[in-house]
């Protein structure tokens, strides 16, 4: 009811026109960041010079580094008061997954279009270039206000998450520029959520994708050999050991609460290649999996188990790891860890559900867990659809400008914390061990 209530004051004061959010400089930053077609492995010169000119604007330091020719590492740094603090990380990425508007789009997914009814269209809206902008103006505010935070505040935009960091997050950790960044917690992205919380991602599940070659004798589509030495007979036994397990994994998915993907493994078989005419047994199959280890899962054990496998399927079968990464640790999240105790302060001042989960899926924070330090995946999005890397992919900018409020509170309180309350060494923030 008071909903309905809320909902004609609202249409009163404003009627139904999203138009409302056009003269808004953030929508406009945000619509033109949107318009940047950064999809993984294009040019990023233009969005470098994008940030160029916004650190200029705010007369803060840009360092743009390159690792790998072509993929721009760009830093931002807001100098707090103490910089022998650890710092804090507000990390992003530029690039974004393909989109063609012959995929659907009711509008095209490179055109930032603001709608009548105020929504924001276009690849990137919710993956991720709000949070990255988010973070931009939640800084600004701050600095309008004459407030200089206590610790370092380096913003961070990475060229290739969508494909996996190697020429982006990866060899920037192992990097001096890195090191002097002196980070005491990164905060990354995180997802939208349907229902009226936001979540907060303390650890992310490793992708292993494997390749399975089986070989068998190629021969005339009439003969009649014996089931297992054929090509495809050595991938059907593959095929039932991985799926059955799959089964298993996907009924204690049924069960796991939506906090807690970890629980489970998923397994989905994504690729099969093989054959080369209609009447000829095939002397090779190819078969792709793409497996996402629970958080729990022994990974030298679960290696056997895979190898396992493979050999009870037959003979002249091979496994090839085409990505293998070793189980991330998790982030603290309790009240010993500082860095969550500032961001459960922040939401409880914003009345506003910061709920702690594992997501399906991983982002460059695994990396940077991996590497020692603490983070947290965060994206401002509650009662917002998930439309990451889907058609027509839009964010309210009601939430848009909301998420602007939130990361004022969030970044004031993180890069507040005393020095006294935080160990020098971030590393005591994160959890070795699997859970
Ligand atoms: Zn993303």
């Amino acid at each position: 009811m008071q909903w309905v209530l809320f909902g004609v004051v609202f249409c009163g004061l404003y009627g139904v026109n999203g138009n409302r959010y056009a003269d808004d400089p953030a929508v406009q930053r945000f619509q033109e960041y949107i318009r940047i077609n950064t999809t993984t492995g294009g040019d990023l010169t233009p969005a470098v010079e994008f940030w160029t000119r916004l650190a200029a604007e705010q007369d803060v330091p840009i360092n743009v580094y390159e690792y790998t020719k072509g993929y721009p590492i760009i830093v931002l740094k807001w100098a707090g008061l103490d910089s022998s603090l650890n710092s804090i990380q507000l990390n992003s990425h530029v690039d974004v997954v393909p989109a063609d508007e012959s995929e659907g789009w009711t509008y095209p997914p490179f055109g930032g279009v603001l709608t009548e009814n105020g929504r924001i269209y276009g690849r990137g809206t919710q993956d991720m270039k709000s949070v990255t902008i988010q973070y931009y103006e939640a800084l600004s505010r701050i600095k309008a206000n004459n407030i200089t935070l206590l610790r370092d505040v380096y913003m961070t935009i990475m060229p290739d998450e969508e494909v996996g960091g190697e020429d982006g997050m990866i060899p920037f950790l192992q990097s001096e520029e890195f090191s002097a960044l002196n980070v005491g917690l990164e905060l990354d992205e995180g997802a939208p959520s349907p229902i009226p919380i936001i979540p907060l991602f303390y650890q992310d599940k490793v992708v292993w994708q494997i390749k399975v070659d089986c070989y068998g004798e190629a021969a005339h589509g009439s003969t009649f050999p014996a089931t297992n030495s054929t090509a495809t007979g050595k991938c059907r036994n593959v095929i039932d050991a991985l799926l059955k397990f799959r089964e298993e994994q996907y009924i204690i998915s049924t069960r796991a609460t939506i906090f807690d993907a970890g629980v489970y493994t998923s397994v989905n078989l994504n690729r099969l290649n093989g054959g080369t005419a209609n009447n000829i047994i095939p002397s090779v199959v190819s078969l792709t999996f793409d497996i996402r280890l629970g958080t729990r899962v022994n990974e030298d054990a679960f290696q056997a188990q895979l190898e396992q496998w493979i050999a009870e399927a037959g003979e002249n079968i091979t496994l090839t790891y085409i990505s293998k990464n070793p189980q991330s640790p998790a982030t603290v999240v309790s009240l010993s860890n500082p860095y969550w105790r500032a961001i459960n302060q922040a939401a409880r001042s914003l009345k506003v559900p910061i709920i702690p989960i594992v997501p399906p899926g991983s982002t460059d924070a695994r990396h940077v867990r991996l590497a020692g330090v603490p983070a947290f995946g965060i994206s401002p999005m509650a009662n917002t659809p998930l439309l990451l890397h889907a058609v027509d992919e839009y964010l309210p900018a009601s939430t848009f400008l909301k998420g602007i409020n939130i990361y004022e509170q969030i970044i004031t309180k993180l890069a507040n914390i005393p020095s006294s309350d935080t160990s020098p060494d971030p590393s005591v923030y994160i959890v070795k061990t699997a859970l």
